[in-house]
């Protein structure tokens, strides 16, 4: 899916007076010059250097092609991340909007300000079957942008009242903010919520997630949607090889997983997609430079790391789970949440390892 079929032309007028904070101006970059996109900057220190694109979007309930996929159906209200997370393999899909998929994809956000509207209309269809909608799957919808453009609350609501279950997976602790909206929903429909924390090491989060909160107020947010009803599962996601991965900052990691109440933990390995890798190892040989050597050798035959890495992890932290009282079978008639379940059961790493089709819209990112 292309995104120049998606933008409405003609409902925006650019050069209509705004007095929010912020500039606006019209947009002559790329795919959005031909659109009447609206470009908005901020000077507040989260968001400088950020440019924000308002596209007036005609569809945002996005069907995941495929035979089996992970979701059936996604909403992306957002493309790109001011999560500027290194490894984060969506940033590929930003070359499809004419932007790179380096700094770009950090500070050019692209924002379907109509989203909750237009979901409101496509949930109303007579042929909608209230399947499971699946958020966070590109990028974080609960990323700094959200705090000023609020696109959430009406996405929840709408889904609440449609009927439709949905989960959401972030990094952003944003998501407290709805947390009345989400205990208001989980009464009428099924609601999975995910934090995703890879590691709770500080000094490689510094640098490797640099515009995300910090592992341990991830995890407070953890805490207070399990006190408040909502269980809240982690995805340990990524696991960086030789940086996070020692027994001893695994065993560590799923204690404060396990300590903040989580419902269940699902470990991810990194993996380096095109887009991705290029970033990631420009960091690396910045930051790291003495483990490119052995990157480039444990990532030799592609993305993944291979099976017996692989392997070695998911055993560590399920053992680790199993000890701190994570991941126990649910009481019958207790749902697992639905975010990283795919269906025929295949175990979350693999699962994630061996989907063949993801598009170039909804791919699954570590958020
Ligand atoms: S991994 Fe998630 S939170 Fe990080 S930049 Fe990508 S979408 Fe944003």
């Amino acid at each position: 899916m292309r995104w120049s079929g998606q933008l409405i032309s003609g409902n925006t007028d650019p050069t209509e007076e705004d007095n929010s904070p912020g500039r606006t101006q019209p947009v002559q970059v790329g795919l959005f010059a031909a659109s009447d996109t609206v470009v908005r900057t901020f000077d507040t220190p989260g968001f400088r250097g950020a440019m924000f694109y308002e596209v007036r979007a005609k569809s945002v309930l996005n069907k995941v092609p495929g035979e089996s996929p992970m979701f059936g159906w996604t909403i992306n209200p957002y493309r790109g991340c001011g999560h500027r997370c290194v490894y984060c393999f969506a940033r590929k899909t930003h070359t499809y909007l004419d932007f790179d998929a380096g700094l770009d994809f950090d500070t050019r956000i692209v924002v379907k300000v109509n989203a909750p509207e237009v979901l409101r209309r496509e949930l109303a269809r007579p042929s909608w079957q209230q399947e499971h909608v699946a958020m966070g799957t590109n990028v974080d919808c609960y990323q700094r942008a959200e705090g000023w453009y609020q696109l959430m609350p009406g996405i929840i609501e709408a889904l609440a009242r449609s009927g439709t279950p949905f989960s959401i997976l972030t990094k952003g602790t944003l998501m407290l903010r709805d947390l009345p909206l989400l205990q208001a929903a989980a009464q009428d429909v099924s609601v999975g919520l995910a934090m995703s924390v890879g590691s709770i090491d500080e000094s490689v989060w510094r640098t490797v997630e640099a515009g995300t909160p910090s592992p341990a107020r991830r995890l407070d947010a953890v805490r207070t949607l399990a006190d408040a009803g909502l269980g809240c599962s982690v995805l340990m996601a990524p696991i960086l090889p030789f940086l996070t991965d020692s027994p001893e900052q695994l065993r560590a990691t799923v204690a404060a997983i396990a300590e903040a109440g989580a419902r269940s933990v699902t470990p991810i390995v990194l993996h380096l997609r095109s887009g991705a890798r290029e970033w990631y190892y420009e960091w690396l040989q910045a930051t790291y430079p003495s483990l490119v050597p052995r990157y480039r050798a444990l990532y030799r035959n592609g993305s993944y790391a291979p099976s017996w890495y692989q392997d070695r992890i998911t055993s560590a932290v399920r053992e680790f789970a199993k000890a701190y009282g994570l991941n126990r079978p649910k009481p019958a008639g207790e749902e697992q949440p639905p975010t990283f379940r795919k269906a025929g059961g295949k175990p979350p790493a693999r699962a994630v390892e061996s989907q063949p089709a993801l598009w170039d819209d909804d791919e699954l990112s570590p958020s």
